[in-house]
């Protein structure tokens, strides 16, 4: 089956997140923009971001928001990658007992929906990247 993601220019094509560093002030954003959103620099430059993390804050959501396809119940949280940039995102984890904030975090792309033309449409969560 054909994978797209939700939305264009998400990815790298070797799977990571695609964001964007400013060389005026040297902040990263997400999603990949040429402009800055911090000091309105012009010259934002894109680059693949660490596909690992520490996660920040998180809840469990049981209701499925409007306009959402995906499945019920997901995790939802900020992870903080090494670039310094905070994600919000959803979470593999639905169950908020077994989360902890500065739980280390991986990249993973997640089946949402499958489309009108028969194509999985994918998009990024993170999932607890502990050593079993
Ligand atoms: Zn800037």
């Amino acid at each position: 089956m054909q994978r797209i993601p939700i939305h264009d220019g998400l990815f790298t094509d070797a799977g990571a997140l695609l964001g964007a560093r400013c060389p005026d002030c040297e902040r990263w954003h997400f999603p990949a923009d040429a402009d800055c959103p911090y000091c309105s620099g012009e010259r934002c430059q894109t680059a693949a971001l660490s596909d690992r993390g520490t996660l920040c804050l998180f809840t469990g959501v049981n209701n499925r928001p409007p306009g959402y396809l995906g499945e019920v119940p997901f995790g939802f949280g900020v992870v903080e990658l090494p670039e310094g940039l905070r994600l919000i995102a959803r979470l593999t984890e639905a169950d908020p007992t077994k989360l902890r904030a500065g739980m280390a975090m991986r990249l993973v792309i997640v089946p949402l929906h499958v489309d009108d033309e028969g194509r999985e449409v994918v998009s990024y969560a993170f999932a607890p990247d502990e050593v079993a």
